[in-house]
């Protein structure tokens, strides 16, 4: 294969976009754009992904496998993620031999929590007090910066509270930098949080920002267990992190979707992370928006308009973890909209899928 014409302009219906990651979001992508009659082509090494199932192509290469990634490139119209842990030379790789959405600016920063928190404080926006770690050796005085109690997390490959450890005071430093494996490492404070919420938010390749109401987010055992739309907060904090949301997707010259985290403090909003992609908090727009985050991304990919994102109805969302998914037959009954993502192994810990329900708007 040699490397395709690329048209100006929206990549017109029968386009393939080329998606990075094969897991429950890929597929939700796929879907989505196979309404708008786009193919896409997933990249994934496992051999039978949740995506391949619902998508036109399938490569089934290592992230480091130069010749399949060009290859890949060149058989796709444009490039998306549906992961941010993306290696930089897999994403060069691609970026120069196809339109990559979002850029590479987008992943250096989402990919590594000191990064990410060095460029929202320099934007203006508020995180959790914390300190970079290198070295055992850094420890105490880092706490000494943000203060106790505190969370230790690996700069990067962090996901699901996975890579953490709490440090009530300098008795743990010990115990949590062995725990997480003596990798670098963030220090932050510990935030009293009152309530966590996200925004989805899209930016098309124009410019024009988009946002989805902000919902509130329930975790348990460091995995998204329920979104709740409206956030029951203060309006005052929900258009403020609207506000943000578009300042980030700005400041990054994004393409695409974003999942924005926020603690909500008081009056105050502090940016726990941003993901670079269609995010697990906005599910719940599948079925109470006209047009959905996973169709919103692939519109901003394929250089389309972004859509309606208007709600039209209140929704909660749960996810269905291992087991809770094998209780699909009573999930699939009436006032409720089940996702199932096409997984055959239903292990502790893993996202099998979720189930929506909607009542009218209030
Ligand atoms: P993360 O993987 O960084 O999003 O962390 C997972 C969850 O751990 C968050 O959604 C919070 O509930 C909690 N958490 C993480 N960092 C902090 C922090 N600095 N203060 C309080 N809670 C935190």
């Amino acid at each position: 294969m040699t490397e395709r014409e690329r048209p100006m302009g929206p990549l017109p219906p029968g386009s393939t976009i080329g998606i990075l990651g094969g897991g429950q979001l890929g597929r939700m992508l796929s879907l989505a754009a196979a309404r708008l009659g786009l193919k896409c082509h997933i990249y994934d090494p496992a051999p039978a992904p949740p995506a391949a199932q619902v998508a036109a192509a399938h490569t089934a290469a290592s992230y480091d496998d130069a010749e399949a990634l060009l290859q890949f490139a060149w058989s796709v119209d444009a490039v998306t993620f549906e992961f941010e842990n993306v290696p930089a030379s897999t994403g060069a790789a691609l970026a120069a031999n196809a339109p990559v959405r979002p850029g590479p600016q987008a992943f250096a920063i989402a990919q590594d929590r000191v990064e990410e928190k060095a460029f929202l404080n320099g934007i203006g926006i508020g995180t959790a007090p914390w300190a970079s770690v290198e070295t055992e050796t850094d420890l105490a005085a880092a706490l000494a910066k943000t203060g106790a109690p505190g969370v230790l997390k690996t700069r990067r490959f962090g996901y699901d509270g996975k890579g953490q450890s709490r440090i009530s005071d300098a008795g743990d430093l010990a115990r949590a930098w062995e725990e997480i494996g003596g990798a670098s490492a963030i220090l932050e404070g510990f935030v009293a949080f009152q309530d966590e919420i996200s925004v989805i938010a899209a930016r098309g390749l124009d410019g024009q920002v988009v946002a989805y109401d902000p919902g509130r987010n329930e975790h348990r055992d460091g995995i998204l267990h329920r979104t709740t739309v409206p956030a029951p907060v203060p309006r005052a904090l929900t258009q403020q992190a609207v506000l943000m949301a578009g300042q980030i997707l700005n400041a990054l010259d994004y393409v695409g979707v974003i999942g924005v985290e926020f603690f909500c403090v008081g009056r105050d909003l502090l940016v726990n992370e941003i993901a670079p992609r269609v995010h697990n908090s906005g599910h719940w727009t599948q079925d109470a928006c006209l047009i959905d985050q996973f169709e919103q991304h692939i519109r901003a990919v394929a250089g389309w308009p972004l859509g309606d994102g208007s709600r039209h109805s209140d929704a909660v969302m749960e996810n269905l973890i291992g087991a809770e998914a094998e209780d699909w037959l009573r999930l699939s009954g009436e006032g409720q909209a089940l996702h199932l993502y096409g997984k055959k192994e239903a292990r502790a810990g893993r996202k099998m899928g979720h189930v929506t329900r909607l009542s009218p708007r209030g």
